[in-house]
């Protein structure tokens, strides 16, 4: 205890961490940050590669320890390097790199503060765009609604990179992995990078599915009901590969 004391007004003195405030706050170790930033910058790069962006639209982000690692704003993601590693500690507080932080912080953030997530990945893909416009919940076109949590809401517009934006998001987000933002994209996140970037990639797909069901003169899609979806949210628990 009175080492514990003597280490804290050590600490004020020098204004260097202790080891236990160190591990207080999960300082994250420079062999994970750097596997954890090639995987983002991977992430954003196949966002652009299959379509659910155009230039530097969009953004990453993937937590270690207490640091969130975020792609910078305003750049092409085929230009970042291992040396442009970018993180901010959970305030917003940027604790790693020169670049500036995405836009998005306050979406990203909230997510990362509120939610179990560990990866989230933000999109401006075509077809979910397109459908944030006409409605607002994707209508229930087919069961993987169950694999985000139920049918996907749209989050009320707001300016882009507004704390009013992420509030507008975060509701929206209530007991599901995805919403869609008004005239703006998708946002998404999970327990890793992969499985945030396929709940986007599922979006996208059942988004385009809507539309080209709905467009046929004349005719009107079938929707699954609410009971169906949330039979699926339960069975996909055991889907794939034990272990
Ligand atoms: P950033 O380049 O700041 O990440 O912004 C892109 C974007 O999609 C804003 O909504
Ligand atoms: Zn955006």
């Amino acid at each position: 205890m009175a080492e514990e004391r003597r280490n804290a007004r050590d600490e004020r003195d020098t204004g260097e961490d202790s080891q236990d405030s160190r591990t207080a706050r999960q300082q994250a170790a420079p062999d994970d940050v750097a596997r954890a930033w090639d995987e983002l910058v991977a992430t954003a790069r196949r966002t652009v590669a299959d379509g659910l962006v155009v230039g530097t639209s969009g953004n990453v982000s993937v937590r270690v320890g207490d640091t969130v690692l975020v792609t910078p704003t305003g750049v092409p993601y085929d230009r970042l390097t291992p040396d442009d590693a970018t993180g901010v500690d959970l305030t917003g507080r940027q604790v790693l790199g020169r670049l500036r932080p995405t836009s998005e912080l306050p979406m990203h953030l909230a997510i990362h503060t509120t939610t179990d997530a560990r990866a989230v990945v933000h999109t401006h893909a075509v077809h979910a765009t397109a459908v944030s416009t006409l409605v607002r919940e994707l209508p229930l076109i087919h069961y993987m609604s169950g694999a985000l949590g139920g049918p996907v809401r749209v989050a009320p517009y707001a300016t882009y990179g507004t704390p009013e934006l992420a509030e507008n998001m975060l509701r929206a987000l209530t007991g599901r992995t995805a919403c869609l933002l008004q005239n703006h994209g998708t946002i998404t996140y999970g327990n890793t990078l992969s499985e945030a970037y396929d709940r986007t990639a599922q979006l996208e797909w059942m988004s385009r599915v809507w539309l080209t069901a709905s467009s046929v003169p004349g005719l009107s899609p079938t929707l699954l009901t609410p009971d169906q979806v949330a039979e699926v949210g339960e069975r996909l628990r055991g889907y794939g590969q034990p272990g």
